[in-house]
């Protein structure tokens, strides 16, 4: 279990990757107020898509933004980095002390499945998760008109349940919640990644000089029928929560490589190197 019990009013920080002004990470913060010492530290500028990406290469700034949630402001900073790199920064240099736990979200669009792997929503909790930290990441499946309020409600209850129990080490829990009303939701349903994988194809284009560009442009496939799914839980109506890890060692497939002389040596004969 963690090792940092939350105290009476645990440290929460809030991360997202569609930016700090985005809809989504308002909710979340509106939705969590009460729960302890909110804050956030999230891109300045949309980040969908970078996955686990850091900045190694250019300088990392961050600005105090102002942030209200219905009891009055907290601490924000805005940051010219990652998800990941947000968190780091959060964590090592902008906060007083380290969080309880970390919430990133909540997404605009699902990050369910092979999508989990690109997600920085998904990065930022998983970040979380290599320091030590607790951490959900919270996605709402609607990419048009999404209404964060229900996906807030479900965040709260699982971030209040997250405090309480504790996370085993090392795991961290992925939250998708269906665009449906309060009273179309099932409830919640513990599920794992659909296999998947995206058929792409790219769209070749032309640009002012003549020169051609391209343009990224796949169809989602879902290879799984199982009824545990994350996908089949989101569309039977359930919120799917997913636990997962960011240690990615294929623990059951070490039999399939016992026959693989691991002892053999790559030296011929002793010569060989002369
Ligand atoms: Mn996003």
């Amino acid at each position: 279990m963690s090792t940092s019990a939350p105290a009476d009013r645990p440290r929460i920080l809030l991360c997202n990757d569609d930016g700090i002004h985005a809809p989504g990470i308002q909710s979340l913060a509106s939705a969590l107020d009460g729960l302890g010492e909110l804050c956030v530290v999230a891109p300045t500028t949309e980040q969908s898509a970078v996955g686990h990406a850091v900045t190694v290469r250019d300088p990392v700034r961050a600005h105090k933004e102002k942030f209200e949630v219905p009891s009055g402001p907290i601490p924000a900073w805005g940051v010219t980095g990652t998800p990941a790199d947000s968190v780091k920064l959060a964590c090592h240099e902008l906060l007083d002390a380290p969080p309880d736990l970390v919430v990133s979200g909540i997404n605009q669009g699902p990050n369910t499945a092979v999508n989990v792997l690109y997600s920085g929503t998904v990065s930022a909790a998983t970040e979380a998760s290599i320091l030590g930290l607790d951490a959900l990441a919270v996605s709402l499946c609607d990419w048009s008109e999404p209404q964060f309020e229900m996906a807030g409600r479900w965040a709260r209850r699982l971030v209040e349940r997250t405090l309480d129990r504790g996370l085993p080490r090392g795991v961290l829990l992925n939250v998708n919640v269906p665009a449906l009303p309060a009273d179309e939701i099932e409830g919640a349903a513990l599920t794992r990644q659909a296999r998947s994988r995206w058929e792409e194809g790219f769209e070749e284009r032309t640009d002012p000089a003549d020169r051609p560009y391209y343009w990224l442009a796949g169809t989602f496939v879902d290879l799984d029928d199982g009824q545990e799914t994350d996908l089949s839980a989101i569309e039977r109506g359930y919120v799917s929560v997913t636990p997962i890890q960011h240690d990615m060692t294929a623990h059951d497939a070490f039999d399939s490589f016992q026959d693989w002389d691991w002892d053999e040596s790559v030296v011929e004969d002793e010569s060989g190197w002369e």
